[in-house]
């Protein structure tokens, strides 16, 4: 079939009633999107194109495949796109990909972005994590200066590992359903005063796991400020960090530099956000903890939906 000419599609629209008009609208602004969400995707291999199965650089073009360039490698000879071996790969329905991007920036609470973006509430959860795959993995690079650490207790859902989250029950309340378990999950925040900040959920809180969990993230001359608790003090000495401790059992809450109120206040608010999930299962809450870090430190205004949508394919912004 021959494209038809602009005039052509003119004519045709002027035969059209209002509702088929609305109609066609509705498909030109899906269409759009779609071509929005696809120009980031492409993006990925702005800077030079590498297989993902092997790393290989030498590729070549191998035509198209769901609106996205292939390419083939020539040294394992396997075809691929930008999306592949992203945790996108596999999702349907990429004109909706930037309004989930633009749901994850501003927050939105799960009903309401099945709603708003016309998806099952099950595909918004899938998507969602699909997503902050990326943000979750988007560690910084590294803190520099005073490093305040400290941790900070989540009540989490033990099972609530299904797809679809609960209704929110009254606060305070005992879980209402029979087999929902909670648990304590203890996470260790590191923040230095430019407000860098790197997070790790703990398996203990001993001095050796408090080591382990800080030694990837806080080089040797950070210097460390925590409140003075024995198990980080002894994690800083066995990674050889100088360390200060804001002795708050005495009453003092600063003492010149020294104070632990940017991770307290990083916390709070922490807290503050993911209380408005109802009820966070475990096993998510390294994505919660990617998506506030990103959320805190980059405003809405430097971060937009396409932004969004590259970090969940895993580049850094
Ligand atoms: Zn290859």
């Amino acid at each position: 079939m021959r494209k038809p000419t602009m005039k052509q599609i003119s004519a045709v629209l002027r035969q059209m009633t209002p509702g088929q008009l609305k109609a066609v609208a509705t498909e030109v602004a899906a269409l759009e999107t779609r071509w929005g969400a696809t120009a980031v995707i492409e993006g990925r291999f702005a800077a030079g194109v590498s297989c993902p199965h092997c790393q290989c650089e030498r590729v070549h073009r191998h035509g198209q495949a769901n609106g996205l360039q292939r390419y083939r490698c020539r040294e394992c000879r396997r075809t691929f796109n930008a999306l592949s071996g992203t945790s996108l790969s596999g999702l349907h329905k990429r004109e909706k990909w930037l309004g989930q991007a633009e749901a994850l920036r501003d927050g939105r609470p799960l009903r309401a972005v099945a709603k708003d973006l016309g998806i099952h509430v099950g595909t918004a959860h899938r998507w969602r994590h699909r997503f902050l795959a990326g943000p979750q993995a988007a560690m910084p690079e590294s803190l520099a200066g005073i490093a305040e650490v400290d941790e900070t207790m989540f009540l989490l859902s033990f099972k609530g590992q299904g797809t679809l989250p609960r209704k929110a029950r009254k606060r305070g309340g005992k879980a209402a359903k029979r087999g929902l378990s909670h648990e304590q999950v203890s996470v260790l925040v590191a923040r230095d005063r430019a407000g860098v900040t790197a997070d790790c959920v703990l398996k203990a809180t001993d001095a050796t796991t408090l080591a382990a969990a800080l030694k990837p993230i806080v080089p040797t001359d950070v210097v460390l400020c925590t409140d003075g608790s024995g198990a980080l003090a002894a994690a800083a000495r066995q990674l050889g960090i100088e360390h200060h401790a804001v002795n708050l059992s005495a009453g003092i809450r600063v003492d010149g530099a020294w104070h632990i109120q940017n991770v307290n206040a990083y916390h709070s608010r922490l807290k503050t956000w993911v209380r408005k999930f109802n009820g966070v299962a475990t096993r998510y809450l390294e994505n919660y903890l990617g998506w506030f870090r990103t959320l805190d430190r980059k405003s809405p205004d430097v971060l937009k939906p396409p932004q969004w949508l590259a970090l969940a394919m895993g580049s850094h912004a």
